[in-house]
């Protein structure tokens, strides 16, 4: 199983896709280590994410708490404090670091308001390589404002020797909005055409599985079904701030617990838990994440494997990808009409801090994730 723990909702980057950052958590009400001491162990992939969890004071003791506990732990930041991170990779350089990027330059700055944001970056990398680092990867979110950009990046994480992760632009109700949307789908989902191509023609097999992630991941651009079932609630968990535990982190209506009150195993076994599972089979987000690839490759591997192996022998053999049988571009469907997302590079704004309530995340935890 993965998880992701969303450390704090503190955040030091001013996203244009995610408001987070306008709304923190505070330290004192953020989850614990006691509380983190009852996961227990076996993850196959366990995320410490926010917010920005190098803001936590306290991250290299949660590091070596959970280390123990998975398969592998990831770190995902937007790394604008390579300092913190480099203590942690000399430690565990199997650590996966991703880091969160948008674009080359400026393109970063503007859609994450990150003042030298994608400098910084750049030598947060260097310095983790140095230090050791063998496990990091960029994760950008694919969007109109970087769709153009999406081969340089990938040619950048070459370079870097680092990976890269790739997920949509969405709705979730962390975010405190709903206005994620695509203005030309076609155009963002054709920007995966030649990643995928490479992705097949490399003879490294990681690369293989982000090649079949990446034609799903076009097919959500699209807006057409999965291809697999979603793992929420089985295959996958999410952990927030305040303790409380989620089947995923789009839709409100899939919280199942509070492991600062319950232990890890009733969470999992409740009425609450059945009945989440129950709605994810419903559900028609056809989300396509890192944790949806990962857990269908455990549990549809021969499906994952046949497909990567089809297309990669066509592709190494020197025939061209078809990327249009991967992926139908006649299937489209409409997206709402919204404004265009604003830039908050260096724009001012005052935090609403969030507290453990009955409802909290504020107007975006009712129907409108559902
Ligand atoms: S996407 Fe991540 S880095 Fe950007 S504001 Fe949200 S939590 Fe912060
Ligand atoms: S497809 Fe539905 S249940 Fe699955 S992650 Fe997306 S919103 Fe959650």
């Amino acid at each position: 199983m993965d998880l992701s723990v969303i450390l704090t909702y503190r955040c030091n980057s001013r996203c244009s896709m995610c408001h987070v950052w306008q709304h923190p958590t505070l330290p004192d009400d953020e989850i614990d280590l006691a509380t983190l001491a009852k996961l227990p162990g076996g993850f196959d992939y366990l995320d410490l994410t926010g917010g920005e969890p190098t803001l936590r004071d306290d991250l290299e003791e949660i590091v070596e708490l959970l280390h123990p506990k998975t398969r592998q732990l990831a770190i995902t930041t937007n790394g604008l404090q390579g300092d913190k991170l480099e203590r942690i990779v000399r430690n565990h350089p199997d650590l996966n670091v991703r880091i969160s990027l948008e674009g080359i330059g400026a393109r970063n700055d503007a859609i994450r308001g990150e003042t030298d944001g994608f400098e910084r970056k750049r030598e947060t990398v260097r310095r983790l390589l140095a230090a050791g680092g063998r496990n990091l990867d960029f994760a950008v979110v694919v969007q109109d404002d970087n769709a153009d950009q999406l081969l340089d990046l990938h040619k950048m994480s070459v370079s870097c020797g680092s990976g890269l992760d790739l997920a949509s632009l969405h709705n979730g109700f962390q975010f405190h909005k709903i206005d994620n949307e695509f203005t030309n789908r076609v155009r963002a989902a054709r920007a995966l055409q030649p990643l995928v191509d490479g992705w097949l023609r490399s003879r490294r097999p990681r690369d293989g599985f982000r090649a079949w992630s990446a034609s799903g991941l076009a097919r959500k651009i699209l807006g057409q079904p999965r291809r697999t079932p979603c793992p929420a609630g089985r295959d996958f968990l999410f952990v927030d701030p305040w303790s409380r535990v989620y089947a995923c982190n789009v839709r409100p209506d899939l919280e199942i617990g509070d492991l600062s009150e319950q232990t890890w195993k009733d969470i999992l076994r409740g009425p609450r838990a059945a009945e989440a599972r129950t709605r994810v089979a419903r559900c028609t987000h056809n989300c396509c994440f890192d944790a949806h690839a990962r857990a269908a490759r455990r549990a549809h591997r021969f499906q994952t494997g046949g497909w990567i192996l089809v297309h990669a022998l066509r592709a190494i053999g020197g025939r061209p990808v078809e990327f249009d049988r991967a992926v139908d571009f006649r299937n489209v469907a409409q997206s709402s009409i919204v404004p265009r997302r604003e830039s908050w590079l260096g724009k001012p704004f005052h935090p609403a801090i969030q507290r453990k309530t009955e409802q909290p995340y504020g107007a975006y935890n009712n129907g409108m994730n559902k």
